[in-house]
């Protein structure tokens, strides 16, 4: 079978520089273009800290979406960028594979209504990392017998989205089986504002952001005398990687827009 053919955006970027030295192991995989803020016109191999590919860089999206054949998109770049590159990926013909976190809900659905019409597989992945995606699984199954939780998530203090995708994509599956409730005592008061967090449906998010995490999430179910907590620890980007893979060659596979790489597993 001919190796897929992807374009990764932010290849200089913690991600992006993994997501270049998974494909450069892969044999199924081919990389064809970069889109990145600087180096327009260099090859890859030009840059020192990046595999040796002969892939060209382009800094306008656009016209490398609109010049190379490709089968997919890996964006590992930032909010801010990555709605409207998927947006030019899918009017390209190309499939996006989306890692970065933060979208609207106005834009998921715009998204997934473009990739339907235009019958093209998508992927958008608040967490690539496969044990994060079974910790909110796992997550989801306890809530059904502990309908009080929180949910503490770390992350570096370069992530400029909070709370993390992951902690609003898990407080979205226990909602599928939590009635909302506020927890707590009845008249709790926060005397500094922010203390008891974000609040889904009574649900609360705490976000830590320091020097030194990767990607960190606890889920803390309270009971009668007793708790019960699901963590997950990404102590390395190289984490994500497996799940990047999966998302690239199942993407190929699919005519609509996929969010969350748990409905791409078994
Ligand atoms: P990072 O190290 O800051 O890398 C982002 C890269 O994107 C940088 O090289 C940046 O360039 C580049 N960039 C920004 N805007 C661009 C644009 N318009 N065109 C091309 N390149 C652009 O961040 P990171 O830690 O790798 O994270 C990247 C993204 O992945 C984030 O959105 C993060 O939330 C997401 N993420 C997802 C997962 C997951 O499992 N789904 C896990 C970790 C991270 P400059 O250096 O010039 O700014």
């Amino acid at each position: 079978m001919a190796p897929i053919k992807l374009i990764v955006a932010g290849p200089r970027g913690r991600m992006g520089s993994e997501a270049l030295r998974m494909i450069e192991k892969e044999e199924g995989f081919h990389l064809v273009a970069c889109i990145d803020r600087k180096h327009d016109g260099y090859a890859v191999k030009d840059i020192e800290t990046l595999p040796s590919f002969e892939a060209l860089i382009y800094e306008d999206a656009e016209a490398c979406l609109s010049t190379v054949e490709a089968d997919v998109l890996i964006d590992l770049t930032t909010p801010e960028f990555c709605y409207k590159h998927t947006k030019l990926a899918l009017e390209h013909n190309v499939r996006p594979v989306i890692g970065t976190t933060g979208f609207t809900q106005d834009q998921l659905d715009e998204l997934t209504e473009l990739a339907e019409s235009k019958g093209l597989g998508a992927v958008i992945a608040p967490n690539f990392a496969v044990g994060a995606v079974l910790m909110m699984q796992f997550a989801k199954w306890a809530a059904k017998y502990f309908p009080d939780v929180e949910i503490i998530e770390r992350h570096h203090d370069q992530k400029r989205d909070a709370p993390s995708g992951t902690a609003v994509k898990t407080a979205q599956l226990i909602q599928d089986v939590r009635n909302p409730h506020k927890q707590g005592h009845e008249e709790e008061k926060e005397t500094v504002e922010g203390a008891r967090g974000a609040d889904i449906d009574g649900m609360k998010i705490h976000s830590v952001r320091l020097p030194g995490y990767v990607a960190h999430q606890e889920v803390v179910f309270g009971g009668m005398s007793q708790s019960l907590t699901i963590k997950h620890d990404s102590v390395h980007r190289e984490s994500f990687m497996s799940g990047v893979k999966l998302a690239a060659e199942q993407v190929m596979k699919l005519d609509l827009l996929v969010y969350g790489l748990e409905n791409l597993m078994e």
